[in-house]
């Protein structure tokens, strides 16, 4: 079975899709958004064993060059990833599907589905395969959280077992993209395109940062196409840019006002789109 390195597993989350589901996030993404805030997902550990010392109640051990994890021993303080310099998390563990799945069953009674995210989930695609078979052979809906880098068009074993695909569309123009992401983002377009017209486009998301790409664009041109494709039932979820978790060398981005969330989410209602969120 594929491993993957499991960054957490939460029981019960509301805010990873619809109803009650278990959220699975995995380690690792390609893009280096400049308002992550949750920076210690995007690189793999180096075992350089600088965090080990912050771990005060012995949940991180050195053993043969490498840092390994107890859960067991965790208090989940932070203070391991605050103290990495390669914006990693040695608070992960490897695991196969079928061990992350005997974790999300202790939830059936109370779950509709699971969500796997991260970091960027499709970047370990065997593992995802593997994990939403067993998902759908509980019963369980299941969706993706993406960054949109994944050719999903290109994979028709994976889309079978995935019921949808939260995407993440960070800018337009692809200028915009690179500055925010430091990634093109000619794939993650084909995507709106592709998941809108196969049905498989659960959400979009674009966080606002006025001062990082032309947000208005953005907005209505991502609403223009859900239109033209009468994928008006997907939501589009409008976040707000918050510091909180962001890197020190970013913090000096500015959150946007209410009443410009505000007409963006005009916009998008504008174009015919029936769910519409700032959060
Ligand atoms: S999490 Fe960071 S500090 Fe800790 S061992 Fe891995 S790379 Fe080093
Ligand atoms: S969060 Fe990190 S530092 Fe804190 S107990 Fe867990 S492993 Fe140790």
């Amino acid at each position: 079975m594929a491993k993957a390195t499991v960054n957490k597993i939460i029981s019960f989350s509301c805010v990873d899709g619809p109803g009650n589901r278990s959220a699975v996030f995995l380690q690792g993404c390609g893009f280096d958004c400049r308002y992550c805030h949750n920076p210690e997902t995007i690189h793999a550990c180096i075992h350089c064993g600088e965090c080990v010392k912050y771990c005060k109640p012995g949940a991180l051990t050195t053993k043969n060059e490498r840092v390994n994890y107890d859960i067991t021993k965790c208090v989940f303080c932070d203070e391991c990833f605050r103290h990495c310099p390669h914006g990693a998390s040695a608070r992960t563990r490897e695991l196969t599907a079928e061990q992350v799945m005997r974790e999300v069953r202790r939830n059936l009674p109370f779950i509709r589905g699971i969500t796997v995210s991260g970091g960027e989930c499709t970047l370990w695609r065997d593992f995802l395969l593997e994990l939403l078979s067993l998902a759908k052979a509980e019963g369980l809906g299941t969706l993706l959280d993406s960054n949109g880098s994944y050719e999903f068009s290109k994979d028709s074993e994976l889309m079978t077992v995935t019921d949808g695909v939260m995407l993440d569309v960070k800018a337009w123009e692809r200028e915009d993209h690179l500055r925010v992401t430091g990634c093109d983002n000619a794939c993650v377009l084909r995507n709106l395109d592709w998941l809108a017209r196969a049905g498989k486009l659960t959400e979009v998301r674009t966080v606002v940062v006025p001062e990082l790409f032309d947000c208005r664009q953005t907005v209505r041109e991502v609403s223009a196409l859900l239109a033209k494709l009468g994928c008006l039932d997907a939501r589009y979820k409008i976040i707000r840019y918050r510091p909180m978790g962001v890197r020190e060398q970013y913090k000096g981005l500015t959150p946007p006002a209410e009443d410009f969330l505000q007409e963006l989410a005009g916009i998008a209602a504008g174009y015919g789109l029936k769910d519409v969120v700032v959060i």
